[in-house]
C-alpha cells in the first residue's frame, strides 16, 4: 500500500526518495506564540489539540474546528468544508498551522495548511530545529514520509556523489550534491534549506539547457528543409476574399512565418496567441503558401469537434478560392476513410484538416510540406514527430493558447522559434467577468436562467467529476442532478467530464454546438478552444481550484458572439484566492494571468491538467530561480561546445545523472 502510495509521487527508487524535497520549511523563529497573536496577522503556531468536533453551519457547510494550545494560551482554529478531517486529526496531536488571523466570536485562526506532527515529543522541533514539511499526498502523510527519509538519510547520502564539475558549482554559488540533499533534508536554519534547494534547482536548469542546447544543435545540422517560394498567388488571393482585415500582430506574425517557410532552413515554429487571437487564420495562410508550392499541408487538433470546427471555417474561407480541405478523423466510415485516403495519397496540393487519425500508420501523405499542430500541449512529443514524420522533413508550425512571457518560452522551447498574437481583432464585446459569494448562489442561478429563458447557452464547470468523502467539493455529476431538478429545471442540461468516452464526449459538445442542450455542467473538459457563439454564460464553481491559465481559457469559450457575455466566479474562500481571483476578473490579458499564474504559483499551475511534461520542472522555479537561469545557461554552452557529445570521460557522472532525471536524454547524445 505504501510502495503504492510512493509510486504515486513518483518515488520508485531510493534516488526518487532523496529528490522528494520539502515544499517549505518551519523553525522557532518564524512560530508565534498563541499569546501574541493578534487580529490580521499571518503567523505560524504549533500546539495541542485539546478539544475538536464537526459544526454545521445554517448555510449547509460543515466545519471543522479545534482548539490548540500551546505553552502561552489556546486559539480555535476552523476548516469550512472539511469535516473529514474530523477522523484524521486526533486529540493531543502536535499540529503546526499556518494561516491569517481573524476575528470570529473571538480570535480564530484560518488555516492555509496544516501539518500533523503526531506525537512531537521527540520531534526536537520546540528545541528550535528546522523542520521540513513534505507535500502529503492521498495514503502517505507527511509524519511517514518524513519519518521514511529521516531515518534513512544517512544511508541514502551515502550512495550520491557529485556528478557536475567542481567549477561549475563555484560559479553558481552552490553546494555540492551530497551536501545539498542533506541540507535540504535535515537544514540547521532556513538558510542551509534554501542553499540545497538551490543546488537541486541549478541541476535541473542546466540539465534542461543541456539537452536543449543538443536537440538544437542536431535540429540545426539536419534541419535542411523545403525552400518555398512566396508566389503570392493563392494567399494574396486569401486576403482579396477575407470577410475582414487582418490584425497589425497577425500580419507580422505571417511575414515571419513567410520569412521562415521561404528559407531553406526547416521551419520549427511556435505561433502563440491568447485565445481568440486569430490563430487559426494565420495557420491558413501559412497553408496556402505549401500548397500554392504544389505542396500539401496538413492541420491536427486534438478532438473531432475542434477539427470538425477548423473544417467548417477553412471550408468558408478557401471557398471563393476554389479549394475544398479534406477532412480525416477516427469518427468516419470505411468508406470516407478508403476515399480520404486515396485522396491524400493521390492529390499534391490538399489541405487536409484532422485529428491524430491524420499520424496512424496506415496513412501517406503524397507530398506533406507543412505540418500544423493546434493546441500543441495536448499532444505528446510523439504525436507531433509523427505528422511531421508523414513527410520528407515538412516544416512544422505548432499552435498553442498559453501565452507565457518570451523569455520563459525561449527557456522551455529553446529549439522552437516563437511568433507571438499579441493584439486581438477588433469588435469583439469584451466578457464581464464578476466574483460571487456562496450566499448569491440562488440569484446567481436565477441569472443563468434567464439567460437560458432568452435562448442563449451557458457553461457550468465543477473542479471534479464526483462528490468525495475527502472534500465538500461540489461535483459536476451531482449538480448535474440537482440543477436539472431544481433551478434549471425549465432548460435541457448535459454532462460532460473526462471520464466518459472521447466519443461521448464529442457527441455531447455537438448537440451543445447545434443548439439541442442550453446549457453544459462539465469540468475542465471543455477548456480547448470550441466556438459556440451563442454561448453567453461560463459560470465557474469553486474557482479558487482552478489555475488563472485554465480560467482565462474557460473565460475564452464565451464572447464569441454579438452579445453580452458572463463570467461568473461563484464561491466562498480565504483572502489569497480572492487576490488571485480579483487580478483575473481585473484583466482580460492572457499575458498577464501567465505571469501572475507563474509568480503566484508557479510552474505547475500553467497548463492545468494538460500540463505538458516537458515543461514541467520538478524543484526549479523559473521566476524564484531566475538568477540560477544565465549561469545554468553559460554552463550548458561551456561543456557543450568543450564536448558536445559528452563523451569525455570526465563528463561520465554527468552523463549518468542526466539520464537517471531524464531517461531518454542520452538519445540526443548517441549520435554521430
Ligand atoms: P484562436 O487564436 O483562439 O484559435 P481563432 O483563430 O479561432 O482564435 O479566431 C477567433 C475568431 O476571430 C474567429 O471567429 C475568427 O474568424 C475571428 N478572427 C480572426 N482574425 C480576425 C480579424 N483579423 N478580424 C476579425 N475577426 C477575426
Ligand atoms: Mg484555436
Amino acid at each position: 500500500m505504501r510502495a503504492e502510495s510512493f509510486r504515486r509521487v513518483g518515488v520508485l527508487t531510493a534516488r526518487d526518495l532523496l529528490y522528494l524535497v520539502p515544499h517549505r520549511y518551519e523553525d522557532a523563529s518564524t512560530v508565534t506564540p498563541i499569546a501574541s497573536l493578534d487580529v490580521g496577522m499571518d503567523a505560524t503556531i504549533v500546539g495541542r489539540v485539546i478539544s475538536k468536533g464537526v459544526l454545521p453551519t445554517r448555510k449547509g457547510l460543515r466545519i471543522f474546528q479545534a482548539v490548540i494550545r500551546d505553552a502561552t494560551g489556546m486559539i480555535e482554529v476552523a476548516w469550512p468544508g472539511q469535516p473529514y478531517l474530523d477522523r484524521v486529526i486526533h486529540k493531543d496531536s502536535m499540529l503546526l498551522v499556518a494561516g491569517p488571523v481573524r476575528f470570529f466570536h473571538g480570535r480564530q485562526l484560518q488555516p492555509r495548511e496544516y501539518v500533523d506532527l503526531g506525537d512531537a515529543a521527540d520531534d526536537g522541533f520546540e528545541s528550535g530545529r528546522v523542520l521540513a514539511v513534505y507535500p502529503a499526498t492521498e495514503g502517505l502523510t507527511f509524519k511517514t514520509i518524513r519519518s521514511i527519509v529521516q531515518t534513512n538519510l544517512p544511508q541514502l547520502l551515502a550512495s550520491v556523489s557529485e556528478p557536475l564539475p567542481a567549477e561549475l558549482l563555484r560559479v553558481a554559488g552552490v553546494p555540492r550534491l551530497p551536501d545539498a540533499l542533506r541540507l535540504v533534508h535535515a537544514p540547521t536554519s532556513l538558510a542551509e534549506a534554501e542553499s540545497g534547494r538551490a543546488r537541486l534547482a541549478y541541476e535541473e536548469l542546466l540539465f534542461m539547457q543541456i539537452l536543449r542546447r543538443r536537440a538544437h544543435a542536431i535540429a540545426r545540422t539536419r534541419r535542411r528543409g523545403i525552400t518555398f517560394e512566396n508566389r503570392r498567388q493563392v494567399t494574396s488571393h486569401l486576403r482579396r476574399e477575407l470577410p475582414f482585415e487582418l490584425t497589425g500582430a497577425q500580419t507580422r506574425v505571417i511575414r515571419e512565418i513567410v520569412a521562415d517557410m521561404t528559407s531553406p532552413r526547416r521551419m520549427h515554429r511556435l505561433l502563440q496567441g491568447d485565445v481568440g487571437s486569430g490563430k487559426t487564420i494565420v495557420a491558413l495562410f501559412s497553408a496556402m503558401l505549401a500548397l500554392e508550392n504544389g505542396y500539401q499541408a496538413a492541420l491536427m487538433a486534438p478532438t473531432e469537434l475542434l477539427a470538425e470546427q477548423h473544417q467548417t471555417t477553412a471550408t468558408l474561407l478557401l471557398a471563393p478560392l476554389g479549394i475544398t480541405p479534406l477532412l480525416v478523423t477516427g469518427g468516419m466510415t470505411a468508406r470516407e476513410r478508403g476515399a480520404a485516403a486515396a485522396r491524400m495519397a493521390s492529390e499534391q496540393t490538399l489541405l487536409v484538416i484532422g485529428t491524430h487519425a491524420l499520424v496512424q500508420e496506415s496513412t501517406t501523405f503524397a507530398r506533406l510540406g507543412l505540418a500544423i499542430i493546434d493546441e500543441q500541449h495536448r499532444f505528446g512529443v510523439e504525436h507531433r514527430a509523427a505528422l511531421s514524420a508523414k513527410g520528407e522533413a515538412p516544416d512544422v508550425l505548432l499552435l498553442s493558447a498559453t501565452p507565457i512571457p518570451r523569455s520563459l518560452a525561449l527557456t522551455m522551447y529553446g529549439d522552437l522559434d516563437v511568433s507571438t498574437l499579441d493584439e486581438r481583432p477588433p469588435g469583439r464585446q469584451p466578457v464581464t467577468t464578476v466574483l460571487r459569494p456562496e450566499s448569491a448562489r440562488e440569484r446567481v442561478l436565477g441569472f443563468v436562467d434567464a439567460e437560458l429563458r432568452k435562448g442563449r447557452q451557458a457553461y457550468i464547470v465543477y473542479p471534479v467529476i464526483e462528490e468525495s468523502e475527502k472534500t465538500d467539493l461540489k461535483a459536476a455529476t451531482t449538480m448535474y442532478e440537482r440543477l436539472s431538478t431544481g433551478p434549471l429545471a425549465a432548460h435541457r442540461l448535459a454532462l460532460l467530464h473526462g471520464r466518459m468516452s472521447a466519443d461521448e464526449r464529442d457527441a455531447t459538445m455537438r448537440r451543445f454546438r447545434d443548439g439541442e442542450i442550453a446549457a453544459l455542467v462539465a469540468t475542465t473538459v471543455i477548456e480547448v478552444g470550441i466556438d459556440v457563439a451563442n454561448a453567453t454564460v461560463m459560470l465557474v464553481e469553486h474557482p479558487e481550484r482552478f489555475g488563472l491559465s485554465q480560467l482565462h481559457q474557460l473565460r475564452g469559450r464565451v464572447g464569441r458572439g454579438a452579445e453580452q457575455s458572463w463570467c461568473i466566479l461563484l464561491g466562498s474562500y480565504g483572502p489569497d484566492s480572492r487576490q488571485r481571483l480579483e487580478l483575473f476578473a481585473g484583466t482580460d490579458d492572457g499575458f498577464e494571468i501567465a505571469s501572475a499564474d507563474l509568480r503566484l504559483r508557479g510552474m505547475g499551475d500553467l497548463f492545468g491538467q494538460q500540463q505538458s511534461g516537458e515543461a514541467a520542472f520538478r524543484i526549479a522555479d523559473m521566476v524564484r530561480d531566475e538568477h540560477l537561469l544565465m549561469p545554468a545557461r553559460e554552463a550548458a554552452e561551456k561543456l557543450l561546445q568543450a564536448d558536445p557529445e559528452l563523451r569525455d570521460q570526465a563528463h561520465a557522472p554527468l552523463r549518468k545523472a542526466l539520464s537517471d532525471r531524464f531517461p531518454r536524454a542520452l538519445e540526443l547524445f548517441r549520435v554521430g
